[in-house]
Formats: C-alpha cells, structure tokens, sequence
C-alpha cells in the first residue's frame, strides 16, 4: 500500500489545478510497502526547476498547485542546499496567480514546526493536514516499522490543532496488520475518537509480495475479524464526519469550482478540503465563489451560491 496512491486526489483533467511532482522514491522501508523498492531512495527535484514549472503554469492559468512525493516532507533533504518543502512553498507564494497551494503526502516524523508556522501564516496554502497513521498502537506501529510512537504522533496532532486550529485532519489506517489483537484494535479505535479526523482513507491489511511484513509476518488475522473491524470504524468514522461538517451550515464557504457532476450540479472544493455541491452555470468552473452552506452529511457539503459573489453595482 502506498501512501500516495491511496491520498492522491483522482487525477482529473483541469486547466486550473496542476499537480507537480517534487520528490521521487521513498527511504522510509514501512514493513507492508513495496515503493521503496520499486521506486528507489528520495530524489528531490531542485527549487529553481519546480518554481520555473509553477511559473508556467501560472501563466496558461493555473491557479492551484499540488506539489507530490511519496514523502513530500522530505523534500529537499537529499539536496545540499538548505532546501525544504517550507521554503519551496514560501517561494511559491510570491508567483502570482497561485491562488492555493496544496501539498501530499506528509509522514508524521518529517512535518516540521516550520511548516507548521508556514502553513498558519498565508490563507492561500492547503489547510487539509493529511498525517498517515496506520494504526493506534505502539506495538503494530513498530512491527509496520513506522517510526514513531502513538504518543509522538499525537503530541504533532496538539501542536497542529493549536496554531491550525481551523484546519482539516485526515489520515490513512490499516486494519488488520498481522498480530493486531483486540486490544491493538481498540487503541486504533480510540485514536480515531481522540483526533476526530475529517476524513480517514481505511485499508485492510494484505500482504504484499517483496515487503518485509510479506516475508515475516503470517497473514493471520481471519478475514471476518478484518471486515468487522473495518465496518465498526467505517460507522464510527462516519459519525464523527457528520459532527465535524455541522459546523459549517449557515456558514459561507469560499470555494474554487472544479467541475459539473453527472446531475449538472456544480463541485468544488473549500482550503479546508472540503468537497462542496450547488448549482450554478459551467462558466464557473475554475473561479472561486462563495457557497452558503445549507446541507451537510458525512460527506459532501451542499449549497448555495452567496450573494456575496454579486459585484457592487457600478450604476449611480
Ligand atoms: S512512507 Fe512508508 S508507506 Fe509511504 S511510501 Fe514510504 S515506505 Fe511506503
């Protein structure tokens, strides 16, 4: 399973938003992936290459940039200039016409305060945090060969939510790591109680040929155990969604239109990653606008466009 296979927004055909790839490979070896062998060790793209790209594609138009890597908080670390992913976006900012700056996917070890304070210091970068964790206990995170501990992971969660306090959380979970006990699984479950994510990319454990968890571990949680794990956190997740949206009805949400939907309804998304649904005209597409949030459910916020996109009239 790889992280950014599993996060990486579906890649659609825009002519507002570009996805940039800045770092290939990954050195981090989890048990249960096959990218480190098959893509191979991190290779940063340089700053001045990636910011010449951003540059053309803010002037055919583009508005939003997703810079990749399947560590993306590494970037910059193999270079021997002082380069990080921090800095890159801080240059970003100074192209104009960059509207948003998003960026997938981080590894919990390598997010920095840096960019923590980065992020928390200009409205046009991504305030969707997606911080893969795995799994809720220090036992499985260690034989997935994680890195970090439970703890570690929610002392960076505090830190976010206290200088992002509006921010979005979302992560990555497996279920049914080989040994995950009931008792694994429950912490797993607490976690998910504790972060109160705004949205969680769930996975039930299987093993992949060539990785280490392949090679060591038995395979040996019974599939029926896997799915109702799975389907208890999918409801318990579900929930916590709906809570989580509530606070956006009434609320104006700014949005950048990304396409109609088969119904003829427009989508798009908020800074916060959030995905929006009203009506509206196909010209739309691309700007951003103002939606009146009226609706909402576990997934998708839905409502109208906002007087507040009417232009002051120009009449006497
Ligand atoms: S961080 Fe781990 S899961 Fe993600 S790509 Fe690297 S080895 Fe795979």
């Amino acid at each position: 399973l790889s992280e950014l296979d599993s996060t990486t927004p579906r890649y659609r055909e825009s002519n507002h938003h570009a996805w940039v790839t800045i770092i290939y490979g990954c050195d981090k070896f989890c048990s249960y992936c096959i990218v480190p062998y098959v893509r191979g060790r991190e290779r940063s793209r340089t700053m001045g290459d990636i910011l010449a790209e951003v540059r053309k594609l803010a002037d055919n138009g583009y508005k939003e940039i997703t810079y990749l890597g399947q560590n993306v908080d590494s970037y910059g670390k193999d270079l021997d200039d002082d380069t990080s992913l921090s800095k890159l976006i801080k240059e970003t900012l100074k192209i104009q016409g960059i509207e948003r700056i998003w960026f997938l996917t981080s590894y919990p070890k390598d997010f920095s305060e840096e960019l923590i304070e980065t992020i928390a210091s200009s409205d046009r970068i991504s305030k969707s945090i997606h911080l893969p964790i795995q799994s809720g206990s220090d036992k499985i995170l260690k034989a997935m060969n994680r890195g970090y501990t439970k703890e570690e992971y929610l002392e960076l969660i505090s830190k976010i939510k206290e200088k992002l306090p509006k921010a979005s959380l979302s992560t990555d979970l497996i279920l049914g790591f080989p040994g995950e006990t009931e008792n694994d699984y429950l912490e797993t479950k607490e976690l998910l109680k504790t972060v109160r994510y705004d949205r969680v990319n769930f996975a039930v454990y299987s093993p992949r040929e060539g990785t280490l968890s392949a090679r060591k571990y038995k395979d040996n949680i019974p599939h029926k155990i896997k799915a109702a794990r799975l389907n208890e956190l999918l409801e318990l997740q579900k929930s916590i969604n709906r809570e989580k949206n509530e606070r956006y009805v009434g609320k104006n949400v700014e949005t950048i239109v990304e396409g109609v939907l088969k119904d003829g309804n427009l989508y798009g998304r908020t800074i916060t990653n959030k995905n929006v649904i009203f009506s509206g005209q196909k010209e739309l597409i691309g700007e951003k606008v103002q939606i009146e949030i009226h609706n909402i459910s576990a997934g998708p916020l839905r409502g109208v466009l906002s007087t507040k996109n009417l232009q002051p009239s120009r009449e006497h």
